[in-house]
């Protein structure tokens, strides 16, 4: 679990921004759900014999309560759709969320015991228009966040029957080699045989090379539903590959399966930054109606490290400087003023010399210093340093606020122009 220091807020809420933006641009409204909820939510929606439910949970008992620190977003997502009767008053529902999760995780470079994910949920519509359009907004946002060799997997894992079809055949097909599998895969074949498929153990992959693929288990339904998914993505020229190994760690999934990889040294190869899929089943499975829906999940530090996106470090446009115990009052009435028209600004109330207030100046990035001492106060003036342009000027004190505005505009520098930009 890690702390996040203002040295890097920065990037985070650049990221946590464009997010935002990206999924209001496609009608997502945000949902904000409890941290905390039953644990029996989540066995009956991950899946009993998930590695998430299996060892990674964060379960106590409080009261009487089985509870859990929630391990992923969907779960409470759905209970909330189905406890709010939110399918009786919207034919499709789309929520966006952000916040931490928590899974007991051997932690390593990208993957942490509390760690933060932006992901979002369709409920109500089938698919598979609606399937390319998540992907292809996730391609586009991954744009924008300036990820580098971004690359889309896609995979169907048909509906329940054909689950369960191809779960027997894969049985079948893996049970006399269980002797060549790791230990891992041979205790999974009983309780989780599809997750064999994925294993990145090569004992195991020597193995699974010859399985049955689940595309052969496909009935006409979810191979038409497959095939429309392409076809979307091709016309949307959305690149991506077909991978019928692609299985994922949580069970609720049927139909659309993806992840998306982006290339970044510092993460390794083959790291995932986005995971998705259909969950038609899930809100029958929590006791409501039949709902058809679709989600994704991002892991917010991963981004940060494949991302190449860089903000400023400025963290203040000006300081205003007061000079001589008489002047704090009016200091402050300017600070004031500038932050009205949304300039990052400090004063030093401390009584610290001119020279030490330039240096704080200086490490904070402040690219205006307002000095106001007693002959500018007697004059109704303000003395404005431009540290960038290297000017002095002494301006009216009803001009100051209007110039350094002016100025930080030009330069694009004051909050409300980075907002913006
Ligand atoms: P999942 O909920 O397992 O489908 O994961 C979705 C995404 O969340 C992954 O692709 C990762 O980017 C991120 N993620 C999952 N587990 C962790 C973790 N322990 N630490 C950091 N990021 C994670």
């Amino acid at each position: 679990m890690n702390d996040v220091l203002p040295g890097d807020i920065g990037r985070w809420q650049r990221v946590e921004q464009i997010y935002a933006r990206t999924l209001h641009l496609s009608g997502f409204r945000e949902v904000r759900t409890p941290h905390v909820e039953s644990t029996p939510l989540f066995v009956r929606a991950i899946g009993e014999t998930t590695d998430v439910v299996e060892k990674e949970m964060y379960s106590f008992e409080h009261h009487g309560d089985a509870l859990t620190l929630r391990p992923e977003g969907t779960a409470g997502a759905a209970r909330a759709y189905l406890e709010h009767g939110v399918q009786s008053r919207e034919p499709v529902t789309r929520w966006w969320y952000a916040g931490p999760m928590f899974r007991a995780e051997r932690p390593q470079r990208g993957r942490y015991r509390q760690f933060y994910q932006l992901g979002a949920e369709i409920f109500g519509d089938a698919g598979p228009g609606c399937d390319a359009e998540m992907i292809d907004m996730l391609v586009s946002l991954l744009g924008e966040l300036r990820v580098p060799g971004v690359e889309v997997f896609v995979n169907s894992l048909g509906g329940g029957a054909t689950r369960s079809l191809h779960r027997e055949a894969l049985v079948s097909y893996l049970s006399p080699r269980a002797a060549s599998l790791s230990p891992t895969s041979q205790s999974r074949l009983q309780t989780n045989p599809l997750r064999i498929l994925d294993s990145k153990d090569p004992r195991d992959q020597d193995v699974v090379k010859g399985a049955p693929s689940i595309h052969d288990f496909l009935d006409a339904g979810d191979r038409e539903h497959f095939a429309k998914l392409r076809e979307h993505l091709d016309a949307l020229h959305t690149p991506y590959t077909v991978d019928a190994r692609l299985v994922r760690g949580l069970d609720y999934y049927t139909r659309t399966l993806f992840e998306i990889k982006g290339a970044h040294e510092k993460l390794g190869a083959g790291s995932t930054l986005v995971g998705g899929g259909r969950y038609d089943s899930m809100i029958a499975g929590l006791g409501g109606p039949d709902v058809p829906a679709i989600g994704f999940a991002a892991g917010l530090e991963r981004l940060l490290i494949a991302s190449d996106l860089e903000v400023s470090e400025k963290v203040i446009d000006a300081v205003v400087a007061p000079v001589g115990p008489t002047a704090v009052g009016a200091a402050l009435g300017l600070a004031r003023d500038l932050r009205r028209f949304g300039i990052r600004c400090e004063v030093d109330t401390r009584g610290s010399s001119l020279k030490g207030q330039l240096r704080r100046a200086n490490a904070l990035g402040a690219r205006m210093v307002l000095i106001l001492g007693e002959s500018e106060l007697a004059e109704g003036v303000v003395q404005v340093k431009d540290l960038d342009a290297h000017l002095e000027e002494r301006l009216a004190r009803a001009d100051a606020v209007r110039v350094v505005l002016d100025r930080l505009v030009a330069a694009s520098r004051c909050v409300d122009s980075q907002v913006s930009s």
